[in-house]
């Protein structure tokens, strides 16, 4: 294991230090390749050891292409919230209810996990996993938890009765416990997925900022919060074709502003966003969706480049990171190991001009 780097050291800081929001797509021979939540193809042992060795070449696709801040590539886990709540007691994740969730947006019924039980966090659920890719890479790791108001909205509850931000405060203490974990075993960035921050905005406002405060209390890494409009399939980009609202970000990011979250990560390559909401994350560490995840097309690093360049009217240089605008899951391998290598050569082409522009 190697130092964790450049991340907190404001003097060897790389400007534009690049990462990811989370998932790759899997090996073909791990699950179905270009589907989400796709069943495993291993069983048992096999299954552990096919994750592993899975999470090796994800880390490696990233390493090679020059990402900073690399992930496991959500190789262990076929959906971002089951993958967390199947740890948990009280929660069925293979006999799945029915419901609207998302607001209806993406579509009437969703496929979710049931609440059946009392709901506990019986010890670690994603540290083994996180233990394994911090020995796999001297670089600064990311790993991912859902959100309390996402997992609240995915999810039916069929023991409690109460109400959601009841739920979503008894989900936070939970996450809460499992972010400490992942800080204290190596984890240089803990990142909390809140793709419902981009929905349910008057909710935002009620209890969801207190939701993610809480999951964050204590935690001793960069903490970071993914707010989305949804992975690049083809339900996401058809309500995407047709939204003429893009204002969301510019009633939740002010709202961030004041938290004590340290990282928002946004998704702007393939959205209607005007990048000059990002101003209003002053103090911040901006992500910056830089590379589309709902197409097989390769962006060039001069796209990237471009898109960088937006962003930086609004968020100084050191507090901008290029991203991914979400997970890359359903992609294939190849275009997903190409969008790797666009977001750093375009990083590093605007790295070099903030460089020249400070010699000159
Ligand atoms: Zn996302």
């Amino acid at each position: 294991m190697g130092p964790p780097c450049s991340i907190d050291g404001a003097e060897s800081r790389v400007m534009l230090e690049t990462t990811i929001v989370g998932s790759l797509p899997k090996p073909a021979w791990l699950a179905e390749p270009n589907v989400l939540f796709a069943p495993w193809r291993l069983e048992g042992e096999a299954l552990r050891e096919g994750q592993g060795d899975a999470v090796r070449l994800a880390i490696q696709d990233q390493e090679e292409a020059g990402i900073d801040i690399v992930s496991d590539g959500e190789q262990r886990r076929r959906h971002y919230i089951w993958g967390f709540l199947s740890g948990l007691s009280g929660i069925d994740t293979h006999n799945l209810g029915k419901k609207l969730a998302r607001g209806g947006r993406y579509a009437q019924q969703t496929a979710v996990a049931r609440i059946v039980g009392e709901v506990a966090w019986l010890g670690p659920v994603l540290v083994e996993g996180l233990r394994f890719a911090r020995a796999q890479t001297a670089r600064p790791l990311k790993v991912t938890l859902p959100g309390p108001m996402t997992i609240v909205d995915s999810i039916v509850d069929e023991h409690y009765g109460g109400d959601e931000q009841t739920l979503a405060m008894r989900f936070a203490a939970i996450v809460n416990a499992e972010a400490r974990g992942l800080a204290e075993a190596g984890a240089d960035v803990v990142q909390f997925d809140e793709p419902c921050f981009n929905i349910y905005i008057d909710k935002v406002q009620a209890w969801g900022i207190e939701a993610l405060e809480r999951c964050i209390d204590g935690v001793t890494a960069r903490t970071a919060v993914h707010i989305c409009y949804g992975y690049g399939t083809e339900a996401v980009l058809a309500w995407k074709r047709q939204n003429r609202d893009w204002g969301h970000y510019a009633q939740t990011l002010p709202l961030l502003a004041k938290s004590h979250i340290d990282q928002v990560s946004v998704e702007t390559a393939a959205s209607g966003i005007d990048p000059a909401v990002l101003a209003t994350l002053a103090g911040k560490d901006v992500l910056l969706g830089a590379i589309d995840v709902g197409t097989e097309d390769v962006e060039t690093p001069e796209t990237v480049a471009g898109r960088i360049r937006r962003a930086l009217s609004h968020v100084p240089p050191e507090n901008l990171y290029p991203c991914s605008d979400c997970g890359m899951v359903p992609r294939s391998r190849a275009s997903a190991r190409g969008k790797l290598q666009a977001l750093a050569a375009g990083a590093a082409i605007v790295r070099a001009e903030l460089e020249g522009g400070e010699r000159g």
